[in-house]
């Protein structure tokens, strides 16, 4: 239930910020909004002036009269205006604790989490429900914010969210009916104190179930297993290599298994590699946890296609195949692909750091990499890592380095970019660098006359 005496502020004007900004006013609320970055850096500044009462370039002490501040995910919970703002009592809570405070209370949410697999689970979940006939909308951070939907009104079955650690931080009642945690594998370093700190953050999704509530989870992920005594709601787990008396969704050859009676073969899906099994189990084990026909999960399952960016096929030129894996900003994404073709490739790598330690990747690189192309922020750390173990190149120009890699390769090979780092330091965010390298690929094929390969 919306209270309008409840005087919000809005830190941060991005997505989830403008949306619940326009949600407290749909409402009949009041938004104060305030964004540290200067005004012509806001896209939208105009209309956001025109609708709101607004202040850019700083965040002032104005913000003190408002009790409750929603704040955006890439704000810090260290940067010295949410410190300031906790010590003069405020509650400082995330776009998706808002939305769930409003929320119509017939919708059931389910909540995906985890460092790699969120957007691929919750979009094949999002997938099945809506060919099942349900009314699904997916929400978070991937697509639409929570709060750009009428989820204060009757007539959503189910909120399909996507959650970040960031948005998890922010949180104080949200609950999900299922809550869905994949892996927790090193991500974020330079946002969090260390591994544990990061980690605990994503278990924060299981904080406000209760034993009435579902949770699913991956039993091959050590940091899962080492805090399982968190979780309080019933637990629905599936694993690559357990066995059945062991989880409810498991491996048997070429087919994933969940539960005695339920299986699709790997062949039937358009995702690929194992990673995609594990989200697919995790997939159909939410639908059923929420009570839902199994069989027609899975066969709507089946013509759900693979997302951009990530172990994307771009093009065969000359005979080598390309592959963009963009949304690979950390090192485990990379380890997955790796494991993806069966045959040693030639991996693009590079970009801005996440303090992430590229020594772990080093014995798979050795096995799955014929060569390793380094560009990017990141150069420095990669090549104290890996020089002298494994063949390296680096570039300064992107467009140089695919290049190279192409004219380096042989009919047969692979060229994938699974870059281990997040994109900033060249590129807008992950889709743009995708998108580069999928133009670049394009170039190289128009070029022709590539027979000598
Ligand atoms: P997220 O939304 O958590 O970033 P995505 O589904 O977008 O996850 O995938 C991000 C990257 O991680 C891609 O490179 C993808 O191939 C890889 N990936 C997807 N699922 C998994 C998984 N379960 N384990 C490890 N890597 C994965």
């Amino acid at each position: 239930m919306f209270d309008t005496n409840i005087r919000y502020a809005v830190l941060g004007l991005a997505r989830s910020g403008i949306a619940a900004a326009y949600k407290i006013r749909e409402l009949g609320g009041t938004a104060f909004l305030s964004d540290n970055k200067p005004r012509e850096q806001i896209a939208e500044a105009a209309q956001l002036e025109a609708d709101f009462e607004c202040e850019f370039g700083a965040h002032s002490d104005r913000l003190l009269d408002f009790p409750v501040w929603i704040i955006s995910p890439g704000i810090p919970l260290t940067a010295p205006v949410i410190q300031k703002g906790i010590k003069a009592g405020i509650e400082i809570i995330s776009e998706i604790e808002f939305g769930y405070r409003i929320m119509h209370e017939g919708s059931k949410i389910i909540a995906v989490t985890g460092s790699n697999g969120k957007s691929t689970t919750v979009s094949l979940i999002h997938h099945c429900l809506s060919a099942m006939g349900y009314k699904s909308i997916l929400a978070g951070n991937i697509g639409d914010a929570l709060c750009s939907y009428p989820i204060e009104k009757t007539g959503i079955d189910y909120i399909v969210l996507e959650v970040s650690s960031f948005q998890l931080d922010t949180i104080k009642s949200f609950k999900a009916d299922v809550a869905v945690l994949v892996n927790i594998t090193p991500d974020h370093l330079d946002r969090y104190k260390d591994f544990d700190d990061y980690a605990q953050s994503k278990m924060r999704v299981f904080l406000n179930q209760t034993s009435a509530d579902d949770a699913v989870i991956c039993t091959d992920s050590e940091p899962i297993m080492q805090r399982i005594q968190q979780i309080k709601a019933k637990q629905h787990r599936y694993s690559l290599k357990s066995c059945y008396s062991e989880v409810h969704a498991w491996m048997d050859k070429e087919y994933i298994q969940i539960g005695s009676k339920h299986r699709c073969s790997i062949d039937d899906l358009t995702i690929k590699g194992p990673h995609n099994h594990a989200n697919f189990m995790a997939a159909m084990l939410s639908i059923q946890a929420l009570g839902l026909e199994l069989d027609a999960a899975i066969e709507a399952a089946k013509s759900f296609p693979s997302l951009p960016h990530r172990l994307e096929y771009v093009a065969s030129v000359a005979g080598v195949g390309f592959y963009n894996d963009s949304k690979a900003t950390n090192t485990d994404s990379v380890k997955s692909a790796l494991i993806s073709f069966g045959k040693p490739i030639r991996v693009i790598m590079g970009g801005s750091d996440k303090g992430e330690d590229f020594g772990v990747l080093t014995d798979m690189l050795s096995q799955w990499a014929v060569k390793v192309y380094i560009c990017g922020d990141t150069e420095a750390k990669m090549l104290q890592a890996w020089q002298g173990k494994l063949p390296l190149a680096t570039f300064q120009d992107f467009g140089a380095c695919v290049q190279t890699a192409f004219e380096e390769s042989s009919p047969g090979d692979v060229v994938l970019l699974s870059p281990a780092a997040a994109s900033f330091d060249r590129f807008q965010n992950y889709q743009h660098r995708g998108e580069v390298f999928k133009q670049i690929v394009q170039s190289i094929a128009l070029e022709g006359n590539h027979e000598e390969k």
